[in-house]
């Protein structure tokens, strides 16, 4: 019999979303059937529908790979999820070759992302593997589970870089890019019992971070020159008197200026973690890392064994979701991407297919 999905579609890059509908099948065995009670929109769902990054599917495509939803339906592998509220993971893993097997399933190249390999959440209803889906069932009374959306990539992103850097107890954490991941990146790491410096060019997600866990802030001046800010930036942190072996740097502005300064704070044994995206090439002397004894690494995403650790601390209210999200009908989802577009979306915009 199967479902019938109320999509918006993107049948163009640069053109508006087109609302129709979809025919799903019913569920092969390793896949499920997820009623879409939520969608969270990211940077990455803007990057396709303006045509600056193509979906690995290709065009059309339905957008959307932060979803919460209920399982309606599913194959003989996935039949006990039936009923239950999940997280769709923004990264689905196969769950069976050597990257997953080693708890790397965010590296898996069979994996597959709703929105980019398959369509996704701007729609009622989502057919993904059912095996990496996360129940929701230690919600405490009165949730807002839609909210649990964004855990789906962006907090789940920042969670993972933290268990990456193996941030403990009196680090010392910096934070480069202080909204979105790198937001979500401070919360988790002060909840972990670090101390954190927050560094942005914005003062209003400077302000708002300062409530959620930022032990110190710094607002950079893009017109000061580079070797200032980098003092102005080392002279914060020394005043914490972590040595720099407990330092754990993490990049999240994605922009190059904010690279090259995440890499000049980098000391003796310290960690770095870069978590943003930019195309953009910079200069860095790597040598530094030979001198300094010093580890970089690169995260993306999170594998799906993490996600009931990263839930806990959310339903334990050490990460506060509310402040950073903004709830919208999914009709107005063209608004959305102009607003994206044009740096006026303030919060992350969770959408409502229904409305
Ligand atoms: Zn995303
Ligand atoms: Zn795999």
């Amino acid at each position: 019999m199967g479902f019938v999905s109320e999509a918006w579609v993107l049948e163009a890059a640069k053109s508006p979303l087109v609302r129709k509908q979809i025919e799903l099948p019913d569920p092969a065995d390793d896949r499920a059937i997820v009623e879409v009670s939520a969608c969270g929109l990211c940077h990455t769902d803007l990057g396709f529908a303006d045509g600056s990054v193509m979906p690995k599917k290709g065009i059309p495509i339905v957008l959307g790979h932060e979803i919460v939803g209920k399982v309606v339906a599913a194959g003989g592998a996935g039949k006990h999820l039936i009923g239950k509220n999940v997280l769709v993971p923004a990264v689905l893993p196969c769950g069976s070759c050597v990257f997953c097997r080693a708890g790397r399933g965010n590296a898996c190249p069979k994996q597959e992302m709703p929105g980019n390999d398959v369509h996704g959440g701007f729609a009622t209803h989502v057919d993904v593997r059912s095996a990496p889906l996360v129940p929701l069932d230690g919600a405490p009374e009165g949730f807002d589970l839609r909210e649990i959306s964004v855990v789906a990539d962006a907090v789940s992103t920042a969670y993972q870089a933290i268990v990456r850097a193996d941030v403990r107890e009196g680090d010392l954490a910096v934070v480069v890019g202080a909204g979105g991941v790198g937001g979500f990146a401070v919360q988790i790491a002060r909840a972990l019992g670090a101390r954190v410096v927050a560094i942005d060019v914005d003062r209003g997600r400077l302000d708002l971070i300062e409530k959620h866990g930022a032990s110190a802030l710094y607002q950079i001046d893009k017109a000061k020159p580079f070797k200032d800010l980098r003092k102005d930036v080392q002279k914060v942190m020394a005043g914490f008197g972590v040595a720099s072996l407990r330092h754990r740097i993490f990049e999240c502005s994605g922009t190059a200026p904010g690279q090259q300064l995440a890499f000049s704070l980098i000391g003796s044994g310290a960690t770095m973690v870069q978590v943003g995206y930019c195309r953009d090439p910079i200069e860095v002397r790597l040598s530094n890392l030979m001198a300094f004894d010093a580890t970089v690494h690169g995260s993306w995403g999170a594998p799906v064994e993490i996600y009931p650790d990263c839930l806990r601390l959310v339903f334990e209210r050490k990460v506060a979701l509310t402040p950073f999200i903004q709830h919208a009908p999914m009709s107005r989802i063209d608004a959305l991407f102009d607003d994206m577009a044009h740096h006026r979306l303030e919060r992350r915009a969770v959408l409502d297919p229904r409305a």
